[in-house]
């Protein structure tokens, strides 16, 4: 019998030109290493091919823009793989800062909330669409030192909504187990609600504990060295997660750059 193995179906390659948009715009790409780079390329093609983009109403999104954004959302799954991200169905790209009027869901479960809210980004439910701001993935990719990054934090919602509920808590793996991670997050949740000082976390993390969740994860990948020194447990219980060691990768980074000139 004539048996031909099936190719696998034709993906654009990861344009040169990309890199250099990346080199430019993602300061943390610098820290990658070679295979780093090849896996965040790939996961990065597939969300491009496989995801409704949109831009909101009178905004042009160009593939650059595309490909920045899948840039920063790959990097968050690098250690997971894509399947993490099969939920994500649609990424509506506003140019800056959107405000949400009327009648919402409140922070606290069964309540409403009214009045503008201004937002840079939402992952609103499991499948719906979600909502970034383009000015922010601008700002936050060059400058990862303030440890805020609109689309890590997106789509760590998304993580958290694998299971079906927004609770702050993603699929835990093996490392780590749910009584710990419950220890560790409630922790820094409960001193953050009561004000404690949290000087790598946004207090915005307060909100509940799928805000602490996502503000976690930005300070996980943007300020790695920080929260390990300030939050060793939560950055221990966040790597069991991610499968990935940001701290170590600056680390060896920082350690490979010429040493500042006079
Ligand atoms: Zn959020």
């Amino acid at each position: 019998m004539f048996w031909r193995r099936r190719r696998p179906p034709a993906t654009e390659a990861f344009a040169p030109r990309w890199r250099d948009l990346l080199e430019e715009r993602m300061a943390l790409w610098a820290q990658l290493d070679p295979g780093e780079r090849r896996d965040l390329e790939a996961t990065a093609l597939w969300l491009l091919a496989t995801k409704r983009w949109e831009a909101s109403h009178g905004f042009t999104l160009t593939q650059d823009m595309r490909v920045t954004i899948a840039a920063q959302a790959s990097l968050v799954v690098l250690g997971l793989g894509r399947d993490p991200y099969r939920i994500v169905s649609a990424i509506v790209v506003h140019p800056s800062t959107v405000t949400l009027r009327g009648e919402r869901a409140g922070p606290v479960p069964g309540t409403v909330t009214q009045g503008p809210l201004p937002i840079l980004g939402q992952a609103s439910d499991e499948r719906g669409p979600m909502l970034i701001a383009w000015d922010a993935v601008l700002r936050d990719g060059a400058h990862p030192e303030r440890g805020m990054n609109v689309v890590h934090h997106e789509f760590a919602h998304k993580i958290d909504m694998l299971d079906g509920y927004a609770d702050g808590v993603p699929p835990l793996g093996d490392r780590v187990t749910r009584r710990r991670w419950d220890e560790v997050c409630g922790a820094t949740f409960a001193s953050l609600r009561a004000g404690r000082d949290h000087p790598v976390l946004r207090s915005y993390g307060a909100v509940n504990l799928a805000e602490h969740f996502a503000v976690a994860t930005e300070a996980f990948f943007n300020r790695p060295v920080d929260l390990v020194d300030h939050e060793p447990d939560l950055y221990g219980v966040l790597a069991d997660v991610y499968l990935q060691d940001p701290a170590a990768r600056a680390r060896r980074w920082e350690a490979s750059r010429p040493p500042a000139g006079p």
